[in-house]
Parts: C-alpha cells; sequence; structure tokens
C-alpha cells in the first residue's frame, strides 16, 4: 500500500504528518520543532541549504538565501503582490527578476529558480526526512494552499510537488484542513456548522468562514492581510530591545550582525510569552564593546507593542463576517490556526467578539493544518489517473486505462543546480548537467513479518497475516471511534463493527469563476464560484460557431469574472481543425467537469462530432508562455498541412512529435522538459526544415529548368546538393540538410536574382501554376531561351530572359491575387435568444 504524506507548505513554516495507527501524528524533523522553515539558501561553496540551517545562513549572506516564496507562487512577475512581496523581503537578498516567460526567477549563486523549483526542492527534503525519520516510503501526497489561491497558484504547488517526486493527490485548502484536524466535517455531524478559521502565521493572516455539511465545505467568504504576521510581533519586540539597551549603553557601535541576534531573541521571547508572563532576554555579545542586552519582558507589555496589529486582524475578521453577509453569532465555532494564534492576546480578543464557548484551541495552530492533511489521506477513496481522468483504485501502481504512474516518480537532486529530476534523466532539465549517473535512494524495503497474534512469519508486502488475517502493517485508514479498529484508506464504515466513521471526504468549491472567451472577446461563465468538485455531471452550454473551411476552433479558459476575457487568468486553450464541410453556423455544446485534483476535462461537440476532450491541468504555465506556444504550434500546423504530401515518413514523424509536445503545451500541460528549450528547439526546428524544403525545391528546380544557363561547376554542385538533401531528409538529419540548404542559397544568390526569376516562372508554368494564356507565352518564350543558349547567341539570350522577367512580374501579380485563404482561428458564439 502506498503511503501519502499530509504536508502544510506553509509561507514561513512546513510541516508534515502522517496517518499512524489510525490518527494523525506530525512528523517533527527535529527535536522541539514541528515544522521546517521554508527556507533555501546556498552556503559559500554551494552547499544546498534547507530549513534551519538556510535560515542559519541567513545572517552570513542573505543574497543566497530566500524565504516566503510561497508569496510569489504561481505568479507573474509584474503581478503587484509581487511587488509587495519583494519589497518584503528587504534589501541584501537575492536577486529578483522578470523570467522570459513574465514569470519569476530568483537569483541564487550561478543559477535562476523558479518559485515552483524552490518549492520543489523543500518538498524533495521533506519527502527524504519524513522517509528517513519512518523508514516508511511516501509515494504520494495532500499538500495545502490558502483559500484565496487561484488555480494558478494551486497548479504551481501540485507541479512543486510532482517535482519534488510525490503523486500529488489533493491540493487541499488550508481552513478546510484545519477544519479536519479538529474532526469537524464527519458523516454523522447531522446539522450544519459555519465555522471561522482564524489563521495568523509567520508573515500573512488569513481568515476564512466554512459551512461544512456532510461531505462537503463551502465558501462563504475569505478575508485577511497577506503581509501581516508572526515577523511583524518579532519586529516590534525587536525594536523595543534595541531601544533599551540604546537607552542603557549610551555611545554603543553596532556590529552589522546584531540586529538579527535581536530579532532572534526577540522572537524566542516572544514565543515563551505565549506560555509564560513573563521572560528573560539575553544577548550578547554586541556592538564593539561586546554589550551585553539583558531584559525582563513581560508578556502585558509585549501585548501593548503588538496590540495594534492584532486589533487589525480582529476588525479583518469583523470584516469577512460582515461581507459574507453573517453576524458574529452566526458562527458556531472559531478554530484558532497559525503560529502565532497561541499569543493570549488573540484567543482574548476573539472570545470577547465571538463568545468564549465558541473558540477551538485544543489542535496545536502550528501543526493542525498539517494533521487535516493527514486525515484527508485516509480519507481519499479512489485515485484519478492525471492523464486520461480514469478513476483507479488506492493500491494501484498505474493506471489501468492508460498506464500513467499513480505514484511518484523517484527523483534525484541535480549536483549543480540541486533541482530535482526524475531518475534516469539524462541531463538537468534546467541547467543540463549529467545526472545518468545518479540513482534515487529511497528507505530500505520492509522486512518480512512475524504476525503478533498467531506467530506466521509473512512477507515483506503483506498486509494481513496469511493464516489468520490479523492486521500486520499500517496502510493509513482511520480508527474506528466505536470500537478502535484501524481500518483501510477509503473507508466509510468500520470493516470491524460497521460503525461509521469520520469520512466525509469533504469537496472544495471553486474560488474564482471559469468562463471562456467568445468571438466578441467577452468572457461567458461556465462554471460558476463556490462550485462544488468534483462535479458528478458535466456542466453543459450551449454555443454557436460561424466558420468557413479550414478555420480553427479555439477555446481558451478564463478563471476570474472581469469583462473582457483577456482581463483574467488564461487556465489553458484548446484549438481544434474543424471537420470538412463545417461551414456556416452550426451549434457547439461545451462540457466541463472538474476533477477532485482541480483539473478540468473539457468535452467539446459541434453539430452533434464530438472532439478529443482536452484536460486543463491547470499548470502554472504562464500566459506568455502558452501564447508564444500556441503561436509556434500554428506554425508548425501550417507547414505540416502545407507540404503533408512532400514530407518523408522520418521528417512527419519528427515535426509531429514537437507538434505534439507543443500542443500538450498550449492545453496548459507541462513538457516535462525545459518550456523555454522546447519552444527554442521548435523554432529551429520548423526554421531548418523550411530551409532544407526550400533548398530542395531549388537544388531540383534550377537543373531542371535553367541547366543551360547555369555554369557548370554551379550545375555540378546544385546535382551534389540535392541527393545530399534527399538522403538527410530521409534521415530527418536537419542540421547538416541545413548546411546543405545554406549552399544552394548561397549558389542562388550568385546566380543572381533574374536567373531566378526566369527559372521560378518556368517552374510555375510547367506545373499549371498559372493561368493558361500566360503559362503558354513563358513556355514559349522558355523555349526561345533554351534554344538561343544552345547556340550561344548571347543577345537573344539576354532578350528571352528579359521578357521572362516581365513575365515573372504578370505572374507574381497573379499569384498575389489568387492567395488562398489564411487559417483562420474562431471562437465560440452566444446563441440568440
Ligand atoms: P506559516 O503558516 O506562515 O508558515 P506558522 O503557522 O508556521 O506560519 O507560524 C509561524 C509563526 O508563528 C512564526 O512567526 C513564529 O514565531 C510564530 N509562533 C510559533 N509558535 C508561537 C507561539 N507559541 N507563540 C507565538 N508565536 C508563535
Ligand atoms: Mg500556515
Amino acid at each position: 500500500m502506498h503511503r501519502t504524506l499530509g504536508i502544510d507548505l506553509g509561507t514561513t513554516n512546513s510541516v508534515m504528518a502522517w496517518i499512524k495507527d489510525g490518527e494523525p501524528e506530525v512528523i517533527a524533523t527535529a527535536p522541539e520543532e514541528s515544522g521546517t522553515p521554508s527556507v533555501l539558501g546556498l552556503s559559500g561553496d554551494g552547499t544546498l541549504l534547507v530549513g534551519r540551517e538556510a535560515l542559519n545562513w541567513l545572517e552570513r549572506d542573505a543574497s543566497r538565501v530566500i524565504a516566503t516564496v510561497k508569496r510569489l507562487m504561481g505568479r507573474q512577475f509584474k503581478d503587484p503582490k509581487v511587488r509587495q512581496a519583494v519589497l518584503r523581503m528587504g534589501q541584501g537578498g537575492p536577486e529578483i527578476t522578470e523570467g522570459p516567460d513574465g514569470g519569476i526567477l530568483i537569483r541564487l549563486g550561478d543559477h535562476d529558480y523558479t518559485p515552483v523549483q524552490i518549492s520543489a526542492i523543500i518538498l524533495r527534503r521533506l519527502k527524504r526526512d519524513a522517509e528517513e525519520r519512518l523508514g516508511t516510503e511516501f509515494t504520494r501526497a495532500v499538500i495545502t494552499a490558502p483559500a484565496y489561491f487561484g488555480e494558478r497558484q494551486i497548479a504551481a504547488t501540485r507541479e512543486a510537488g510532482r517535482l519534488a517526486g510525490f503523486h500529488v493527490v489533493r491540493v487541499l485548502m488550508e481552513p478546510t484542513s484545519a477544519a479536519l484536524a479538529h474532526g469537524l466535517g464527519r458523516a454523522h455531524d447531522a446539522d450544519q456548522a459555519t465555522v471561522l478559521v482564524y489563521d495568523l502565521g509567520g508573515g500573512t493572516f488569513d481568515v476564512s468562514i466554512l459551512t461544512l455539511m456532510p461531505g462537503f465545505v463551502d465558501v462563504l467568504g475569505v478575508g485577511g492581510d497577506n503581509l501581516l504576521g508572526g515577523t511583524d510581533f518579532d519586529g516590534s519586540l525587536a525594536d523595543h530591545l534595541q531601544g533599551l539597551l540604546n537607552e542603557r549603553s549610551p555611545g554603543h557601535e553596532p556590529l552589522p550582525g546584531d540586529a538579527s541576534k535581536i530579532r532572534k531573541a526577540a522572537e524566542h521571547a516572544k514565543i515563551r510569552l505565549s506560555a509564560a508572563s513573563s521572560t528573560e532576554v539575553i544577548v550578547s555579545p554586541l556592538g564593539e564593546s561586546g554589550a551585553v542586552l539583558s531584559e525582563t519582558v513581560d508578556r502585558k507589555h509585549f501585548e501593548n507593542l503588538i496590540a495594534e496589529r492584532i486589533e487589525e486582524t480582529v476588525d479583518l475578521t469583523r470584516r469577512t463576517v460582515t461581507e459574507a453577509s453573517l453576524l458574529p453569532e452566526d458562527i458556531n465555532q472559531v478554530l484558532l490556526v497559525g503560529g502565532s494564534s497561541a499569543i493570549p492576546l488573540v484567543a482574548e480578543r476573539l472570545a470577547e467578539l465571538f463568545g468564549r464557548e465558541k473558540l477551538r484551541t485544543d489542535v496545536d495552530p502550528m501543526t493542525c493544518v498539517a494533521l487535516g492533511a493527514a486525515v484527508q489521506s485516509a480519507l481519499v477513496d479512489t485515485l484519478d489517473c492525471p492523464d486520461c481522468r480514469a478513476t483507479c483504485p488506492l493500491d494501484a501502481d498505474t493506471c489501468s486505462d492508460c498506464a500513467t504512474p499513480l505514484v511518484g516518480t523517484p527523483t534525484v537532486e541535480c549536483p549543480a543546480c540541486h533541482v530535482p529530476a526524475p531518475e534516469n534523466t539524462g541531463s538537468c532539465p534546467v541547467c543540463a548537467s549529467d545526472l545518468s549517473a545518479l540513482s534515487a535512494q529511497r528507505p530500505a524495503p520492509p522486512a518480512p513479518s512475524v504476525c503478533g497474534e498467531c506467530g506466521e512469519e509473512n512477507g515483506p508486502d503483506a498486509m494481513e497475516c496469511d493464516l489468520c488475517g490479523a492486521r500486520l502493517r499500517d496502510s493509513g485508514g482511520l480508527k474506528c471511534p466505536s470500537c478502535a479498529f484501524v481500518n483501510q484508506p477509503g473507508l466509510a464504515w468500520c470493516s470491524l463493527c460497521n460503525a461509521e466513521l469520520p469520512v466525509a471526504a469533504p469537496s472544495d468549491v471553486t474560488p474564482r469563476p471559469i468562463g471562456i472567451r467568445t468571438s466578441n472577446g467577452s468572457l461567458v461563465v461556465l462554471v460558476e464560484a463556490g462550485t462544488r468538485y468534483p462535479t458528478e455531471q458535466p456542466i453543459r452550454h450551449d454555443f454557436q460557431l460561424t466558420a468557413n473551411p479550414g478555420d480553427m476552433l479555439e477555446i481558451a479558459l478564463h478563471e476570474g469574472d472581469l469583462q473582457p476575457a483577456e482581463r483574467n487568468d488564461l487556465c489553458g486553450v484548446s484549438m481544434y481543425e474543424l471537420p470538412e464541410g463545417s461551414t456556416g453556423t452550426k451549434a457547439l455544446t461545451i462540457a466541463v467537469h472538474l476533477d477532485g485534483d482541480r483539473s478540468i476535462r473539457l468535452e467539446t461537440r459541434l453539430d452533434g462530432s464530438s472532439f478529443t476532450p482536452a484536460v486543463f491541468r491547470r499548470n502554472p504555465l504562464p500566459p506568455e508562455f502558452r501564447r508564444r506556444a500556441r503561436e509556434t504550434h500554428g506554425r508548425f500546423q501550417t507547414f505540416l498541412a502545407d507540404w503533408r504530401h512532400e514530407l518523408t515518413p522520418a521528417e512527419s514523424a519528427v515535426l509531429a512529435e514537437t507538434a505534439t509536445a507543443l500542443e500538450q503545451v498550449v492545453r496548459g500541460e507541462a513538457p516535462g522538459r525545459s518550456l523555454d528549450t522546447l519552444l527554442e528547439d521548435a523554432d529551429v526546428l520548423l526554421e531548418r526544415q523550411q530551409s532544407v524544403r526550400w533548398a530542395t525545391a531549388l537544388a531540383y528546380r534550377y537543373p531542371h529548368h535553367v541547366a543551360e544557363l547555369m555554369p557548370d561547376e554551379d550545375l555540378e554542385a546544385m546535382l551534389r546538393h540535392r541527393s545530399a538533401l534527399k538522403s538527410m531528409r530521409e534521415a530527418a538529419d536537419f542540421d547538416r540538410g541545413h548546411k546543405i540548404a545554406e549552399e544552394v542559397l548561397s549558389i542562388r544568390r550568385r546566380l543572381g536574382e533574374d536567373l531566378y526569376k526566369v527559372m521560378s516562372a518556368l517552374a510555375f508554368a510547367s506545373h499549371n501554376g498559372v493561368n493558361a494564356a500566360l503559362q503558354q507565352r513563358i513556355q514559349q518564350t522558355g523555349d526561345m531561351l533554351t534554344e538561343a543558349a544552345r547556340q550561344g547567341d548571347l543577345a537573344r539570350v539576354d532578350a528571352a530572359k528579359s521578357r521572362i522577367t516581365d513575365l515573372y512580374a504578370d505572374m507574381r501579380r497573379e499569384q498575389a491575387e489568387f492567395r488562398a485563404p489564411e487559417r483562420r482561428t474562431v471562437r465560440p458564439e452566444k446563441p440568440a435568444r
């Protein structure tokens, strides 16, 4: 049975939990530390530092340490939230720049990293720590994300998990997770409960109001301030301590590291003050003189320092309640979540607002989100195949329909840039370092187990005793509240006593509407905000489509509610080649299905015939990238359509492979390699293919039509190149073909424009490429020219050449008038009612 890790991937701290003996348990990675700081750094010699180590390195060299990367996940560089977050990171930190795709790049040492890659490195470290600690392999994960995360942030989170080597079973909303950890949302809680989750963390404050009903969670409102949290309180206390030091040691000359020493001491004192009414702070040596800071801070004083900020959180809480059209009385329970909500003033103020009896402080606020993720891992009863969306049993390794893995891919760490890559990858997708010699580390396989009931020796993978059926291994299911039997995951009823289990695996709701862009650019919403998913039935909408032969249908999916559609986040684009005869106005139906992992499946039917369904995996690919991919894909399609009959099988195969990869990107799927390289390679491939094609045409036409007018050595070279190009095209060797093509083009230049025009006119006339009268005139002049050249009559040669050049101009004019219509893109229209 594959085990699933519950991960709270926090802004300041990440916490892991799993189900042990039927109950959620935090996996501590260091004594007295329930979480790992979500911080990554590189030491002076390039060693990767994660967590506490990275945080300590911050004092040494802040330019090589990145914290609070969660604020940048799935966002574009130009997003105002990114600017705020970067300002907040302060000076001296790593350089943060705009990536070629409009995304974000973080410079650490010699490499640029995306927020997804940074998070993937952190997640991979968490995975390794948990596996080392417990000797159990975690191939799957439930990862939590804030309620306000949009599709792109969720997708970025999922992608980071995938890169780290997990099959991400769910991306669960943090407040939902907190509710699960508090045992809310059980199937037998018949009545609905309205729960307010107050989550005050290290750098963010989130408040969410949920309605929990058996089996699902509805979000009534979210609010907060994503730049307010525990670090502000550390700052206030540190400033106060610094003031005292300056007062007591006049003329004190500080040293560079002093401020962070005081800040660290302030954070520790703050945490102690949540449990004690006063505490000692001692920091030394400080400054040139080696001064000692020694103060007693009492809770009352500390709370005065931060009272204003706590009041802000209370105001935001009140506002969120009002905006959800509720009164404080309507809230049944208030969950205190996030490390900073342990500050007693928080509970005091919330008790005044809601009544003390409603506050739930029984689950550790630092770990409750992770615990909920673990609970969720025990509730998931089936897996959705990430590729074909088939529903698969939990114990499957791969999808029975399409063989896509349903467990994470073992990863190796690139020795140069530290980004994880799947085992057996030849070179690092980020920095191209050689990875071929690396193999993934896995925990030792379980030993054979002797049954505690009957003494039978069972195989290493046996879950139950072969002889007496007793349970041998924990498979990650929940304990029955009635008989304490530990069940398999995903069960609704205890398999021993038949009692109901706390199994209400909650469905989440979409935070924002999802719609498509129509022919006039406006957004038409397909899925309203607050729609519960997975959807039981596809959501259908009727459109119509007006098309001409050869048009392409574009369905662009956006998340948001702004007009026009382009102002919203782009989730993905699907392009369809319209079938023959789809001219005029036809009925178009679009059906949307939202899966449990927040993928969108789109089924499109035009006048009764369906297109291949598109799955928008909502990965973090930024719109700019998709636009580029779409353009390149369009050029590939045109090229393939124009030259379909002339390509060699090898050429078709190479082009089709790249076209498929581009199509995946256009749909919003990750291509499994660097996007930049994919797009660049595709451009180069098309360019080379075009030049090879063009050179082949020239190398045939010159010798065929104007051999007599060419110097012998050029004619021979053309013939030689012609056969070389043929064999290179058969092998799809575009690199060498491209070099030969260059030579062909240089011969063409050397032979001059006039001869080129003569050759083109003759070539077109021989293919019936022009009208009959013109064709006849060109051919007659061509015969004259050949004749004159044979006789060596230069004057007549020149006369015939200039005549054909004129005819060439006529031919071009005619061709321009009859140019084939360009492929147009059409979009759905709202039918007239
Ligand atoms: P995030 O969700 O942003 O990662 P956490 O929920 O892990 O944040 O909270 C981290 C913050 O909580 C830090 O600022 C830390 O100093 C603070 N914190 C942790 N424990 C306590 C405590 N007992 N009292 C007050 N603050 C605490
Ligand atoms: Mg948190």
